[in-house]
């Protein structure tokens, strides 16, 4: 099997030719191969070589690309070449896992690296002319979208529990729920989901945020679910109205904070430690879903907030979202109130009833639709 030459790898060649041109291997690996059999999208490369790190270091800086330490203890290199960077890695291999942190050391047998990863379908490696190099037998599982754990399941998640929630995450990207999920590792997440409790929150938040932001991430939920990993990340969470909510949400942009509003519970916001910012969008819809009325929350917390309040109620009363009323929230959005304080100002003096007063004008013109105006508002006002 040969990946025909994507850019990505056109791209990379002077820096595979840096470390073949010394004399060592240098393979493409993980998500990029594993992406490009798929034919998906390729966002970063990573590098494996059974160059020592200092080894990498030096090549990389005698040859002027610039590079960066950032992880030589454990083997990564940084090399920079035209804007884009590759996380360069010597091969590992575990030789003791506690349970909570591997011991590693470097290996130049490509086969010991292979072993340390997660997924079959994640330890398949391309070398610069896109030979793929398959040492684990991993490409058949690819090739019949078979997400399997390498070797022994119930192994590979002790080391890691992360895994459990990164076999849901390809699970959504890269899988067929027609054909089901693989049976051994089902059992073996279901028999492990204790060891998620002790994950950090960053970590868990950013791989469920990723998982949320699937195409369709309904079939993957409803097998965390079944599992209770859904439970033990989001304790509340109920996946139900997931499925429909993809179903009715497909004309609009993807946005995972409402997938996960429609799990039905605002815990996430502390418990993955999500961005002010996301934290901020999950608190709006949940304000969009109380407000008196969806016209209001698009005035009020913007498009976005209240047209996925929207969909999260429709998917779980089992409607279809009305277009008109989606056009009435951008509309809403848009809608600027036409009473400024100082209209006032001779009738009420500045201060606390001023506000009031606004607050009380507002809302009227909020329920006449944002029909009222200006004169009419100013004949409204009670001094
Ligand atoms: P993407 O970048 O699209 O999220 P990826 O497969 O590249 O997917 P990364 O998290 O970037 O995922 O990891 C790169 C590779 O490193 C993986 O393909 C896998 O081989 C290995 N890997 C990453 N995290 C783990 C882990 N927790 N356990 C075992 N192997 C892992
Ligand atoms: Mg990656």
């Amino acid at each position: 099997m040969k990946l025909e030459n994507p850019p990505w790898l056109a791209k990379a060649q002077p820096v595979f030719a840096l470390l073949e041109g010394a004399g060592y291997q240098a393979l493409a690996v993980g998500g990029c191969v594993r992406n490009a059999l798929f034919g998906a999208e390729v966002a970063d490369v990573d590098i494996s070589t059974d160059a020592l790190p200092e080894t990498v270091l030096a090549l990389a800086q005698n040859a002027g690309f610039r590079a960066i330490p950032t992880g030589i203890d454990h083997g990564t290199i940084t090399v920079v070449h035209k804007g884009e960077p590759y996380e360069i890695t010597t091969f590992r291999k575990d030789v003791e896992t506690d349970g909570r942190r591997a011991v590693v050391e470097f290996s130049t047998d490509i086969k010991d690296d292979a072993l340390r990863r997660d997924f079959t379908m994640n330890a398949l490696y391309a070398r610069a002319d896109g030979e793929v190099v398959d040492v684990l037998n991993g490409l058949p599982d690819l090739l019949a979208r078979r997400l399997r754990f390498i070797e022994n399941a119930f192994e590979r998640i002790a080391e890691d529990h992360l895994r459990i929630l990164r076999y849901f995450r390809f699970y959504a990207y890269y899988c067929d729920p027609a054909e089901g999920p693989d049976m051994e590792a089902i059992a073996a997440i279901a028999a492990s989901i204790d060891g998620l409790e002790a994950l950090s929150a960053e970590r868990v938040g950013s791989e469920m945020r990723k998982l949320l932001a699937a195409p369709n991430p309904a079939p993957a939920l409803g097998l965390m679910a079944q599992t209770h990993a859904l439970s033990r990340v989001l304790p509340g969470a109920d996946a139900r109205f997931i499925a429909p909510l993809i179903e009715i949400e497909s004309g609009q942009p993807l946005r995972w904070q409402r997938r996960l509003a429609a799990l039905g519970t605002g815990e996430a916001a502390s418990l993955w430690r999500l961005s002010k910012a996301d934290r901020k969008s999950l608190e709006n819809i949940h304000s969009a879903m109380e407000m008196p009325s969806l016209i209001e929350a698009g005035y009020r917390l913007g498009e976005a907030a209240a047209i996925d309040a929207m969909l999260v109620q429709c998917a779980s009363l089992g409607l279809e979202p009305d277009p008109k009323v989606i056009r009435n929230i951008k509309a809403a959005a848009r809608e600027v109130f036409p009473l400024k304080a100082p209209y006032l100002m001779d009738r009420i003096p500045a201060g606390k009833a001023l506000g009031v007063e606004l607050k009380r004008l507002e809302k009227l013109w909020i329920e006449s639709g944002f029909t009222l105006s200006q004169a009419a508002l100013d004949k409204m006002v009670e001094p």
